[in-house]
């Protein structure tokens, strides 16, 4: 601004300088022109007044200086003239001052020169004879005026440059200085020049506005906060150009960053094609969903645009953890295949004996190795069907199963006590240890875990093998252990055997009717009542499992015990 104003005032200063110069010269030119003029007319006079008495005469010896006198007949020829011979002389009757003179007794005009740097004034007077005695001058144009100043005009124009250019830069200075010293915090404390008054106002009524806008911006903005602080989802907002504005600690913590990624692009943070993508369509204005897999989880990412004015004005980024619908929906697949293929086989040899005796194949003899087949195959499907029934309603919870006082040494004994035939027929001793423990529990969940584990204990032991069923009642707990001296779980199986369908060897599973599910229900029913599971296994020795139950499910009452 200050160079605005100096370089204004220099340019106005300069202009009216060359103007004030131009027009003073004009004036100073005229008024010489005039004084000129009338000395020319009254030398013309004193001329006529000679030759009138003198006649020509009165040229003799004639020192007429700058001048030019020139005489004139009747008829325009030239009688004698001061600078060159009358005789060479052209007929000067048509120059307008000798017209004039003619007519009116006094003419005057003024002529240039070729080259337009001299002008001649003439002034001629009637004789009473008839003849013009015409007197010249030669006068400088205002042009040659102009020219022959030059020097002194430069030297006056270079100081009131200089002059002009010390007071502008004060000037400017000056102008300038108020405008520099505005308190724009306090716009209303100023004092400056009164003409900023309006806009002053303007700027406090404004800088209110902003005030209280802000304000209101930052209480939203901690609103926001607190909310987006404490959720469990990660939520990032990003800008038109995909930079990060904002983001959560959740989002940070799945990002595996921190606030320093605010600021930059959010493809900085996390790289994958996926989320690329998922910006594109945002960008696209269309609402996009994938999901991504962090920190060891599974995460639903929704990225929804922010659209204002009808354009993209940025994108908010929602990240859900999907990790447990995923990992059921994986179960879920698992366990469909799964049961298929368990119901698969035995459906298929139930078919085609059956399809065998209905074409009258099967000799008299083998009917009923034929029958005892499908009895076998039929028998296996109905405890896989049953397995999968009791499974699916613990994977509902306890649902309207009550809980009950249950003493699982009695228990114990009941199912060891039902299992008797099966070990004898497995040439396998079974017996109990311990003592009574009562416990809060469901009497029907606490039996399929006794049984399935001693199930097992008898179904992969040995010919000749022992099982030990213990009953402990510890001091905050109650321990269940099912040791047997079998075949033992190899250690790389060890960690899966709780999973459906898993079979350390199929083929033996199925060959003495395990349905693989046996595990599972016991892991289900223990965690339903809060129980931890150990298994301790050496394959060709043996395994151990124990499942301890916590003080809560242990009863201190011997009231309303549960009987078998
Ligand atoms: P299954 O109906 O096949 O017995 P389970 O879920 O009860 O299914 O057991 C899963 C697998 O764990 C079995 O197939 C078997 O290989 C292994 N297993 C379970 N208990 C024992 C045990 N006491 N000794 C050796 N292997 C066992």
């Amino acid at each position: 601004m200050t160079k605005r104003i100096f370089r204004s005032i220099c340019l106005v200063a300069i202009g009216v300088f060359i103007a004030s110069a131009m027009l003073f010269l004009g004036v100073l030119y005229d008024y010489f022109s005039g004084v000129q003029q009338t000395q020319l007319g009254i030398q013309t006079r004193l001329a006529a007044q000679g030759v009138i008495h003198d006649g020509t005469g009165y040229f003799d010896g004639l020192d007429v200086g700058d001048y030019r006198i020139t005489w004139i007949g009747q008829d325009g020829t030239v009688l004698y003239d001061s600078r060159s011979d009358s005789n060479d002389m052209e007929n000067h009757l048509q120059r307008e001052e000798v017209q004039e003179a003619l007519t009116k007794g006094v003419g005057e005009s003024t002529r240039y020169s070729n080259t337009l740097l001299e002008r001649s004034l003439y002034c001629a007077r009637r004789l009473p004879d008839g003849t013009v005695i015409r007197l010249s001058v030669a006068q400088n144009t205002p042009l040659m005026l102009f020219l022959s100043m030059i020097q002194p005009i430069c030297i006056i124009f270079l100081i009131a440059v200089g002059l002009s250019l010390l007071l502008a830069s004060r000037l400017s200075r000056k102008i300038v200085q108020p405008l520099n010293e505005l308190n724009l915090d306090e716009p209303l404390s100023n004092d400056g020049y009164d003409e900023l008054s309006p806009l002053l106002r303007r700027l406090s009524a404004q800088q209110q506005q902003i005030q209280q806008q802000c304000h209101e911006l930052l209480l939203k903005q901690r609103e926001f906060e607190v909310v987006t602080t404490g959720m469990a989802e990660g939520i990032v907002l990003l800008n038109r150009a995909g930079v990060v504005l904002s983001i959560n600690p959740a989002a940070r913590r799945l990002f595996g960053t921190d606030l320093s990624c605010v600021g930059t692009d959010i493809l900085s943070v996390n790289r994958s094609s996926e989320l690329q993508a998922l910006l594109l369509k945002a960008e696209e204005g269309t609402h996009a969903e994938t999901i991504l897999e962090l920190c060891g989880g599974h995460y639903q990412l929704d990225a929804s645009p922010i659209i204002s004015d009808g354009e993209v004005s940025g994108t908010v980024l929602l990240l859900l953890d999907v990790t447990e619908r995923e990992k059921a929906e994986q179960i879920r697949r698992e366990f469909t295949a799964n049961v298929s293929h368990e119901l698969k086989t035995p459906l298929h040899t139930i078919s085609g004996c059956a399809e065998l005796m209905a074409n009258g194949i099967v000799k008299q003899e083998d009917l009923e190795t034929f029958s005892n087949r499908i009895y076998t195959e039929a028998q296996r499907m109905i405890h896989l069907v049953e397995d999968i029934i009791k499974l699916s309603r613990l994977d509902e919870g306890l649902g309207d199963q009550k809980q009950e006082h249950v003493d699982l040494y009695v228990l114990a004994q009941e199912v060891v006590h039902s299992l008797q035939p099966v070990a004898e027929a497995a040439e396998v001793t079974i017996q109990l240890d311990g003592e009574p423990a009562t416990l809060s529990g469901i009497p029907q969940l606490l039996h399929g875990i006794l049984y399935n584990l001693c199930d097992n204990a008898i179904k992969y032991n040995r010919r000749g093998g022992q099982v030990k069923v213990s009953v402990k009642r510890e001091a905050q707990t109650v321990r269940l252990c099912v040791a047997d001296t079998g075949i033992g779980i190899p250690p790389e199986h060890q960690e899966r055997i709780f999973e459906r369908f898993y079979r350390v060897d199929k083929s033996h599973s199925k060959e003495i009717g395990g349905t693989g599910l046996g595990l599972s229900i016991v892991k289900h029913a223990a965690r339903l009542h809060d129980a931890e599971i150990a298994l301790q296994s050496e394959p060709g020795k043996g395994t151990a499992v124990t499942i301890t139950f916590p003080i809560q499910q242990v009863c201190e009452s011997e009231e309303s015990v549960w009987k078998p």
